[in-house]
């Protein structure tokens, strides 16, 4: 089509951004499609933002159709296809996890209800920015007139993290690995599952046959990895983190192919017992713009365990933002 796709990102002037915009621009998610970018920021950042547009501009991209930036979400999620929540409230010094869900609860109510008066009758909305299944869910749960199912949380960067350390173990190239899942939260309680993921056509696990190292070495890394690369480059992940949003967003709209599929933190409908309600991540495919939960997966003890410890999280989220009155 060349109908512009039209592509909200907010927090659009941060670290994230700084890499998004310009993946966006390129063809990342849309491929030869048209985009065109509606970036929201706080006010105090807009100065900045109109340093990245005028760097955007600088890059002449052939299917970079406009961008218009600014602080007021009913003006920026005017019949949007794709928003992008990047922007969230960083934890401060000193500030309980209390405090963080009520900041960004803010945050992520006024979207919602921004999202729900002005996009577009078939807006997909992906949040990034952290806790992002809850902030998911806040969204979510004000956006009534938006069908639950077009809201997702980023558990796609801890997916292409886990496929890297089995790539990096097995030495199987990256394409020869299908089937990753992560469950749960995207937080240190995720579960990266090698049982039913595959490398070049066997199970995982048996190939990797090392459950020291699945317990002791791969989870702790790809549930910890953010802080590793804090640690190394003094700042976040901010390219990989851009670079997982544009994955996600690529596969959702237009489909995962045959024979494999991804993680996405959407909302359950009780599959694997996890609530119904609870945005957490589960393996699903795509078609249409349209995710599918992957059933009937044998799930033992040991990962029932990991699933239910990352899930408890998520149930305690939600009752905290509950209990704040923002769902
Ligand atoms: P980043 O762009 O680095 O990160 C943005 C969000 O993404 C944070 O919540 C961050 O979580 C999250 N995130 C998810 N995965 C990753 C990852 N792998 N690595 C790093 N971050 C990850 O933050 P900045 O502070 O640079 O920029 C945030 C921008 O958002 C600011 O410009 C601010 O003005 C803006 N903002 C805009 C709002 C709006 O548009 N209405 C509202 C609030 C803020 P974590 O904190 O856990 O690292």
């Amino acid at each position: 089509s060349d109908t512009p796709l039209k592509v909200a990102v907010t927090g659009a002037a941060g670290q994230i951004g700084y890499s998004l915009l310009f993946r966006i621009a390129s063809g990342a998610i849309a491929g030869d499609r048209p985009v065109e970018l509606r970036l929201l920021e706080i006010e105090p950042a807009l100065k900045a933002l109109e340093g990245v547009v005028m760097e955007l501009d600088d890059c002449a991209f052939p299917n970079l159709a406009g961008v218009e930036i600014g602080a007021d979400p009913t003006k920026i999620f005017e019949g949007v296809n794709l928003a992008l929540l990047v922007g969230a409230r960083p934890r401060g010094p000193g500030m309980e996890r209390g405090d963080l869900l009520e900041a960004n609860g803010a945050i992520f109510t006024a979207q919602g209800k921004a999202l729900n008066e002005v996009a577009a009758d078939d807006v997909r909305i992906g949040v990034t920015g952290n806790p992002a299944n809850t902030n998911a869910l806040i969204a979510m749960s004000n956006a009534p007139d938006i069908p639950q199912e077009r809201f997702s949380a980023l558990t796609r960067l801890d997916h292409n993290r886990a496929i890297s350390q089995l790539a990096a173990k097995t030495g199987a190239p990256v394409t020869e690995i299908k089937k990753m899942t992560i469950w749960g939260n995207h937080s240190a309680t995720q579960y990266p599952d090698l049982f039913h993921a595959e490398v070049s056509g066997k199970n995982a696990a048996e190939a990797v046959g090392d459950q020291e190292w699945l317990e002791s070495y791969f989870i702790p890394t790809v549930a910890k990895r953010g802080a590793a690369i804090i640690d190394a480059r003094g700042a976040s992940s901010a390219a990989s983190a851009a670079s997982a949003t544009c994955d996600a967003a690529r596969d959702w709209l237009y489909g995962t192919p045959e024979g494999d599929w991804v993680s996405m933190a959407v909302v359950s409908d009780g599959s694997y017992d996890v609530p119904e309600g609870l945005v957490s991540s589960f393996p699903v495919t795509t078609s249409n713009g349209d995710w599918t939960i992957v059933q009937g997966l044998d799930i033992d003890d040991f990962s029932r365990g990991r699933i239910d410890a990352s899930v408890a999280e998520l149930a305690d989220e939600k009752q905290a933002v509950t209990d704040l009155g923002l769902i």
